[in-house]
């Protein structure tokens, strides 16, 4: 477990000088390597980032950070305080406008922390840089284009140490899988080959052997691959702290002796000084304390020069451990006491843990019973203390998980929703559209009714005129276009029927009719019958109804007509017969009588009711009397003294017995004729 404390401090000093800077190189990656310069040659390395920076006058705002950054680091690495608390105070006045300067104000400020062994506020330091680049720097739509991944991965880098040296290697793991994740986005193979043996380290702390070897093997591979000696110098040193782990001593101490010969080779002092410190712990491992205190006086000297206080106190502990296997008891007691005062100072308490116990051990085997008991004690309530804190940091990340789970659902259920809210719309819209277009069909539909409606009380009209027209021409007779004698009947029905009958009535008949059929023929005859129907209607007015009531016998119904206007009626009607012949076609004239027989209805001074039939039959008697006045003449009914419908019946029976009786009057005109 030494060797895992060791190599800790290690990783934190191994940024080193590899060679001549490249002149191809941007700004940044210069810093870059200045920063790992300086672990060897602090002043040059500042000297060299400060002319950088000075050189363009237009410094971005991402040089301007990286150049204070990289001093800061330097001069923290070298413990010089004072300058490095310079460099943050300045990251943090820039951090006002540029959030990222906070979170290297915040890595600096982690660097020295780490080289003054402040291990618990390290890691506080770096989570706090890390709140802020994981926001800046992880691809995304927050992504900032002035952030270095180089200061983010190195805040990562810090951050794992800082859980593992808690104890937490579920959190470990997580930042070493981070780290690997932002080497290889970048491109960066020296931290990719860093960040594997980094992962192969967390898969054997999480029981996971096999991919333990696969990931140290790439580690190594990725390593060979970029060759600088940095890379892979802290490969090496990764491989021994896997083989430590598994309790393989020789395989630990082969792959740091082979690290510190590239290291010495290479003029790497300070690795080299690293590497010693962890050969120590190996000797001490594996019983050669003589060894492990040889190794310790070559690196302590170094440490000191570099003001590099953790390996220095890691040496130190190593020596007290060696001392003490050499037998040398008081001397290394005094020397535990000092280191276990520095451990108390500042840090978590997996390492006090491990120190507590090695030292314990180390008491035993020299035999300081009393005191090696009194440490077991310390550490069994140390012990308790990180199970606890291990508990609750489990709980945080079960929770934290659970957080995330739960979120990741609701935002499941949330689209869900969506969905379902999207086609709820969309089935709004389908039912809104159908009822649309219900109602455009509905009203098409009544458009079209009504289309049809007006259509049929067209067609309607048409068969009704055409049914009139039909009507008409069973009403009327067909050769004089008059009122038939069933059009007649008709219009009597419709005035009155059964009841008493009013107005007035003139029978009109043509005089010889006979002859003119026999001596002009049919169609001569028919002729004379159409010109006396003209002239007959030429003679009364619109109201009256005139109708052909027989073969030359024509019946008209005057309702608004009495006394001596009927007499006169009857007399231009007579009149308007004769007054010119009726001309045929081929010239012949046909001179043309009639004779006309009238009543007034009621009759005057009975006032008794008769019926329209028994009114024709009155008219009908008075052109019989007409006729035997000698033709071409009218006969009125001008009174009667019948005062019952039985004293008519009589004058009816016998109208000219009754004229001669006196209970009937009649008027013929012209006087002539009723002479
Ligand atoms: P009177 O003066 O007594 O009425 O003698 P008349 O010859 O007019 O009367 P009668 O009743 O003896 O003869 C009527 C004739 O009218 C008989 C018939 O052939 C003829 N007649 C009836 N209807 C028509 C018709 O539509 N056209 C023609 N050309 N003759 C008709
Ligand atoms: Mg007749
Ligand atoms: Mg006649």
């Amino acid at each position: 477990m030494r060797a895992r404390r060791l190599l800790l401090g290690l990783f934190a000093g191994l940024a080193l000088a590899c060679g001549a800077v490249r002149a191809a190189q941007g700004d940044i990656e210069l810093i870059d390597d200045l920063v790992r310069q300086g672990d060897e040659t602090p002043d040059s390395a500042i000297r060299a980032i400060g002319e950088l920076s000075n050189k363009d006058l237009a410094v971005t705002p991402l040089l301007r950070r990286a150049a204070l950054t990289g001093v800061g680091i330097v001069q923290a690495r070298n413990g010089r305080m004072a300058e490095a608390l310079a460099q943050v105070a300045a990251l943090t006045e820039f951090g006002r406008t540029q959030p990222l300067a906070d979170a290297d104000a915040h890595l600096v400020r982690a660097e020295i922390d780490v080289n003054g062994g402040h291990m618990a506020s390290s890691y506080q330091q770096a989570r706090a840089a890390l709140a802020i680049y994981s926001e800046s720097c992880a691809p995304g739509p927050r992504h900032d284009i002035a952030c270095n991944y180089r200061d983010w991965w190195r805040a990562l880098d810090m951050a794992q140490r800082g859980a593992a040296d808690q104890g937490n290697a579920v959190i470990a793991n997580g930042y070493a899988q981070t780290m690997l994740d932002v080497a290889r986005r970048n491109g960066d193979r020296p931290r990719e080959a860093i960040s594997l043996g980094v992962a192969a380290l967390q898969a054997e702390a999480n029981a996971d052997p096999a991919a333990a070897n696969r990931l140290i093997a790439q580690a190594q591979r990725v390593a060979r691959g970029d060759g600088a000696a940095w890379v892979q110098l802290r490969v090496a040193v990764l491989g021994g702290l896997l083989h430590f782990r598994r309790q393989q001593p020789e395989a630990v101490q082969r792959d740091y002796e082979a690290a510190l010969s590239v290291a010495n080779a290479a003029g790497l002092k300070r690795p080299a000084m690293l590497l010693r410190a962890n050969l120590a712990d190996a000797y001490i491992h594996q019983g050669r304390p003589g060894d492990a205190l040889a190794a310790i006086d070559l690196a302590l000297p170094v440490a000191k020069l570099h003001h590099d206080s953790r390996t220095e106190r890691l040496l130190l502990h190593n020596r007290a451990l060696a001392k003490l296997a050499l037998g040398r008891v008081p001397e290394g007691k005094a020397e535990m006491t000092h280191v276990l005062e520095l451990w108390q100072k500042d840090t978590g308490p997996g390492q006090r843990q491990e120190a507590l116990h090695e030292f314990g051990d180390a008491l035993g085997k020299a035999g300081d019973t009393a005191g090696a008991l009194e440490l077991f004690h310390l550490e069994e309530a140390l012990t308790r203390e990180i199970r606890a804190a291990n508990k609750s940091a489990a709980e945080a990340e079960l929770r934290a998980r659970y957080d995330q789970e739960s979120q990741k659902r609701r935002i499941e259920l949330l689209g869900r929703d969506n969905q379902l809210k999207q086609a709820e719309l969309d089935n709004q819209g389908l039912a809104r559209r159908l009822w649309m277009f219900a109602g455009a069909a509905l009203v098409l539909l009544a458009v079209l009714a009504l289309m049809m409606y007006l259509r049929m009380r067209e067609l309607n009209r048409t068969l009704v005129e055409h049914e009139a027209l039909l009507r008409a021409h069973s009403e009327r007779d067909a050769l004089t276009g008059l009122a038939n004698r069933r059009q007649f009947r008709e219009v009597m029905r419709v005035r009155g029927g059964e009841r008493a009958f009013r107005g007035a009535l003139l029978m009109v008949d043509v005089d010889h009719f006979k002859r003119v059929n026999d001596h002009h023929g049919h169609a001569a005859g028919d002729r004379v019958l159409v010109e006396v129907a003209r002239r007959l209607g030429a003679a009364m007015r619109a109201d009256d109804l005139v109708a052909r009531w027989g073969g030359e016998e024509f019946l008209v119904f005057a309702p608004n007509v009495e006394g001596a206007e009927l007499d006169q009626l009857a007399e231009r009607v007579r009149v308007a017969m004769n007054q010119a012949p009726v001309v045929l076609d081929n010239g012949t004239s046909i001179e043309t009588t009639v004779s006309i027989g009238y009543a007034a209805f009621p009759l005057p001074a009975s006032h008794v009711p008769v019926t329209w039939e028994q009114a024709v039959n009155l008219a009908d008697l008075s052109l019989y009397t007409a006729k035997n006045h000698g033709r071409n003449c009218a006969v009125g009914i001008v009174r009667t003294t019948a005062a019952s419908s039985e004293a008519l019946r009589e004058v009816e029976a016998d109208i000219a017995q009754a004229r001669d009786d006196g209970r009937v009057t009649l008027r013929v005109s012209p006087e002539a004729a009723a002479a």
